[in-house]
């Protein structure tokens, strides 16, 4: 729950995009904070060892996918460890290409930002941005130009990288990494077909390319599994982690097999990244996650989803319903048969919601992502779907009210 300045009281379903995932100030993350400032502030963990990074280092390198010894390096946020992955791709591999997907988001720094390609707004008057970034289509089964959205196809959007990318512009023995969300987020919540992963691990392993798997919005639980690559038993080289990792505090990791950290000691770093009050944070998180958030995120997530669906049953303007855990969208559309995408339904039922005492926002271009803290229940989820129903009940009788009017008009 928030509350805002006049004591009006707002159901979250938003988690400040998908941050804080333990509730606005846990008790046992506020605690560990106080302790760990009361502790001192900064040493700037680049020079100097303290027990809470090395310790924040060490649980991350255990529950990262995958059975590989791995390095950890910790950052402020999730564009900064976009940063430090392009980089130590390019360091390890000698070679500069990128290959990043349409839809993805990876951040605003000029490198992370490069590799975006959510809004054209976001480039805009930045340019040049980072040389040889490669975009392909993502595995996005309801717009899928490749395979009509049929469920377990996933040959013709990884085909693509192969027979159109590969065999026409770019030497796959160029490129450095692909950079992945397993589940995009800013695209509009959007769950590849079971195996895509798993193909593109193969496709990465025939020509000595990293993969790299942006875990900033999916990790930490939220889809029901520690990380969203563990639902399909991947193991990427690179794992980025930030927003959840501290419920709130500025956190985030890279973590990488050892087998390619294999640069020197200097050739990266930061002053503040690691800072002992977010180590403390994530800590804290994480003992919360692994003692029953994500549990908890795997089962109201199942209940979300279910209900999302028969809202679907209900509400034609629902196109599609797609997610893992607690990360669900829902595709709005003006017409089932055309998927005509409907952004201004989707901006009306996030206000309306608001007015109502919902927190909501949207992705992509007429999803509604709904990523609640993980520490929503029963009641919370039903509270959420009778007030999505209210709302999509609201715009199917303002159209029909709008129709009426017109009618009543005439010519
Ligand atoms: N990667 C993904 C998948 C994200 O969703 C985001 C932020 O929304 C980022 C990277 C960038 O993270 P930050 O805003 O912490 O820099």
């Amino acid at each position: 729950m928030v509350q805002d300045v006049d004591g009006n009281r707002f159901l979250d379903f938003m988690a400040g995009i998908a941050v804080s995932a333990t509730g606005y100030g846990h008790p046992k993350v506020v605690a560990a904070v106080k302790e760990a400032a009361d502790r001192f502030l900064h040493i700037c963990g680049s020079d100097f060892y303290y027990e809470s990074m090395a310790e924040l280092c060490e649980r991350l390198a255990r529950v990262a996918p995958g059975p590989s010894k791995k390095r950890v390096f910790l950052t402020n946020s999730g564009t900064e460890a976009i940063e430090a992955a392009i980089k130590l791709a390019r360091y390890a591999t000698r070679r500069t290409a990128i290959i990043a997907f349409r839809g993805a988001f990876h951040g605003r720094t000029t490198g992370a930002v490069s590799l975006t390609s959510s809004k054209a707004r976001q480039h805009a008057g930045f340019g040049p941005l980072l040389p040889d970034v490669h975009h392909v289509p993502f595995a996005y089964r309801y717009r899928c130009q490749f395979c009509s959205g049929m469920p377990a196809c996933t040959r013709g959007c990884i085909g693509v990288i192969e027979q159109d990318l590969f065999a026409r512009h770019l030497d796959p023995h160029d490129v450095a990494a692909i950079f992945i969300e397993p589940i995009q987020g800013e695209g509009g919540y959007v769950v590849p077909p079971e195996g895509y992963l798993r193909d593109l691990r193969e496709l990465c392993d025939r020509y000595g390319i990293l993969l790299v798997a942006d875990e900033v919005q999916c990790g930490v639980g939220r889809t029901g599994k520690m990380w969203a690559c563990d639902h399909e038993g991947v193991e990427p080289d690179i794992l980025l982690t930030a927003k959840g990792l501290g419920s709130g505090m500025p956190i985030g990791a890279l973590v990488a097999k050892e087998s390619i950290s294999t640069w020197e000691s200097g050739s990266h770093g930061s002053t503040f990244g690691g800072n002992p009050v977010c180590c403390a944070a994530a800590l804290a998180t994480l003992d919360l996650v692994e003692g029953g958030l994500m549990a908890n995120a795997a089962r109201m997530g199942e209940r979300l989803m279910t209900g999302v669906c028969t809202l679907a049953t209900r509400h034609e303007c629902i196109g599609d319903v797609r997610g893992r855990g607690l990360m669900v969208g829902m595709e709005l559309v003006r017409d089932r048969s055309t998927r005509e995408p409907a952004a201004d339904l989707l901006q009306q039922l996030v206000q309306d919601s608001f007015r109502n005492g919902l927190l909501l926002l949207g992705a992509g271009k007429s999803t509604l992502r709904l990523a609640p803290p993980l520490v929503v229940d029963e009641y919370d989820v039903d509270t959420a779907l009778e007030m999505i129903d209210e709302g999509l009940q609201g715009l199917g009788s303002r159209a029909a009210g709008q129709e009426s009017a017109a009618a009543e008009v005439g010519p």
